[in-house]
């Protein structure tokens, strides 16, 4: 399915007042398979928001053939966050792909700067999540009309300004957030609800997950995503999959029927 910027007031429109179970079938049936390859592409960090997400796609009907679910293995990933990509492969029927970086440019990488570069400077950073991150999700969306995030607007300052339905200009592609007004307390008492297999990091201090180097504890009452680069500016943590990857919707505005 061909799509662009204009159909996103229409995208709107019909699922303003779907319920997240609602919201994801109808996603599924909007952009359902294009020639025998779903071009609806559902990406996971495996944090919260993502199991939610990912134990309702179950439920969708023929999600294996309809949902392209995938995830980003940089290679730096915590030991708990592959015991949950190996759970999840025992408790859903729809599998997650993951995506590696190209070794060539790791090797590059690493040569250039160490395998630890990150720290040195956020140019370092932002290449080293060029290379790990944003190549292999560029893989994984080509060919996709639109694509699944669990991105919550509370989560940091840096998602404040997205919409439940919008175009991603970056990838040229519609972006669903359909968790966008969740606050973390609904999450976390939908999972409890539905018996969510979650990473074991999140009892310990992690609310947002991602490489083992780059993410640290949060302390109480901190930002959500402190943890994430807490070297670094809270107005730049972002890895090039999200920042800039969007545009905003159309002027045309609609109420946001509430998922929650
Ligand atoms: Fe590299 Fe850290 Fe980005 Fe992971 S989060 S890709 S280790 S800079």
């Amino acid at each position: 399915m061909k799509v662009s910027e204009a159909v996103v007031p229409d995208l709107l429109q019909e699922s303003r007042d779907l319920d997240l179970p609602s919201f994801l079938a109808w996603a599924a049936d909007r952009f359902g398979p294009g020639a025998g390859v779903p071009t609806l592409a559902f990406a996971t960090s495996l944090g919260l928001e993502d199991q939610l997400l990912l134990s309702h796609l179950d439920e969708v009907p023929a999600a294996g053939s309809r949902v392209h679910a995938f995830t980003l293995d940089t290679g730096r990933l915590n030991p708990e966050t592959y015991d949950l990509m190996q759970t999840n492969r025992e408790r859903y029927r729809l599998p997650v792909v993951s995506y590696w970086p190209e070794a060539s440019a790791v090797e590059a990488l690493v040569a250039s700067g160490g395998p630890n570069l990150f720290y040195d400077s956020i140019e370092n950073r932002k290449a080293c999540c060029g290379v790990r991150k944003v190549g292999p999700l560029n893989r994984a969306l080509a060919g996709r009309s639109a694509w699944i995030t669990g991105l919550r607007r509370a989560q940091s300052v840096t998602r404040t300004d997205l919409h439940r339905v919008e175009w991603d200009g970056a990838h040229g592609l519609v972006k669903l957030n359909p968790l966008l007004d969740w606050t973390l307390d609904e999450v976390k008492a939908a999972i409890e609800e539905r018996d969510v297999p979650v990473n074991a990091l999140h009892a310990h201090g992690y609310p947002s997950l991602g490489c083992a180097p780059c993410t640290r504890a949060v302390k109480p009452g901190e930002d959500e995503r402190a943890g994430r680069w807490w070297w670094e500016d809270a107005d730049k943590k972002e890895c090039g999959i999200h920042v800039s990857a969007h545009t905003p919707a159309p002027k045309k505005t609609f109420a946001f029927g509430g998922l929650q």
